[in-house]
């Protein structure tokens, strides 16, 4: 099935645009974290959003999976992380699963990733940012996996699966134990290195290198270089004009990817625009 729309992110942007399709009977899939934004739930207090005075960012969110909820929209609890232009429609990749839109809409916060050295020429030739996509490349080979949050920890452990070894840098607190081909090394790549035009090694912040065939990147966002080539971004922000529209035929932008200032309803507005553009350009093609 071909949706009408994708939108990837379920902060304050991608709930708004969501309400907007919904309201316009409009086919999508809406992909981003069941718990929301992690960003709304850290707030303390939010004394400037009109109708939720003086609401904590833990309520903001219930409030938001309330109004889902009633209305019957659901969310793909998934990262994706790559999207493809596939003749007059997208392809996205989540996890294991493909989606087909012939929109899409990004309202993915900010874009807070800081790529490696070495790491955008090496996506593809060893770096990989979903597990169980390209896990099966790595069957009794060597891999390390750099990991920023406990959710992906199902990706380390189907990895373990298939590796011969699995070098694991968990960069977060509370990690699991894994099988005995999983080392859990208390250190950082800071470099990706390649032999012939593959990766090879990282290089690690305590000095030493670790040998891989592969390496998986499991963190809360895919930077933009990498997720949908040839958008264009003006200093880390998807680039927009006022209709929400990218460089990109049928791509749409709406809330902290597009730039300052990063706030709730500005992140709510925007996705709002982003919806009602989606929506003409359907409209138009
Ligand atoms: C502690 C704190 C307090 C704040 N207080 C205020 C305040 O009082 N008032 C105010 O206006 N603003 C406040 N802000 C700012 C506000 O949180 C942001 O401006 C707002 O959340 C932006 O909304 P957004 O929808 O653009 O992105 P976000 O809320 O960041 O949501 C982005 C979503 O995209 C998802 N995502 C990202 N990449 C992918 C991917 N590749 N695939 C699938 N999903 C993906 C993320 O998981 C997340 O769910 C505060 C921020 C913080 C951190």
């Amino acid at each position: 099935m071909i949706y009408d729309s994708a939108i990837i992110g379920t902060g304050p942007a991608g709930v708004s645009a969501a309400l907007t399709l919904k309201a316009n009977d409009k086919k999508f899939i809406w992909i981003g974290s069941k718990a929301f934004s992690d960003k709304v739930g850290r707030a303390e207090r939010i004394a400037n959003y009109p109708g939720l005075p003086m609401v904590t960012g833990a309520e903001m969110n219930d409030t938001f999976r309330r109004q889902c909820e009633e209305l019957n929209i659901s969310i793909e609890d998934r990262m994706v992380t790559a999207i493809m232009k596939f003749g007059d429609h997208y392809a996205l990749t989540a996890g294991s699963d493909f989606y087909e839109a012939r929109t899409v809409i990004f309202a993915t916060g900010v874009a807070n990733v800081g790529l490696l050295p070495g790491e955008a020429e090496l996506v593809g030739k060893g770096v990989s940012y979903c597990a169980t996509c390209d896990g099966f490349l790595y069957r009794n080979k060597t891999v390390a996996v750099i990991c920023t949050a406990k959710r992906f920890e199902h990706e380390v452990a189907f990895l373990a699966g298939l590796a011969a070894k699995v070098y694991y840098f968990p960069l977060y607190k509370d990690h699991s134990a894994f099988g005995e081909n999983v080392e859990i090394l208390a250190d950082r790549p800071v470099k990706m290195n390649a032999e012939n035009g593959r990766l090879a090694s990282l290089t690690l912040k305590s000095g030493g290198t670790a040998a891989v065939d592969g390496v998986f990147c499991l963190r809360e966002s895919v930077s933009l270089a990498t997720l949908l080539p040839g958008l264009a971004t003006e200093q880390g922000h998807i680039a927009v004009d006022r209709s929400a529209a990218t460089n990109l035929p049928g791509v749409f932008a709406a809330g902290d990817c597009t730039g300052r200032p990063y706030q709730y309803v500005k992140a709510a507005g925007e996705g709002n625009v982003a919806a009602h553009s989606a929506i003409e350009y359907l409209a138009k093609t």
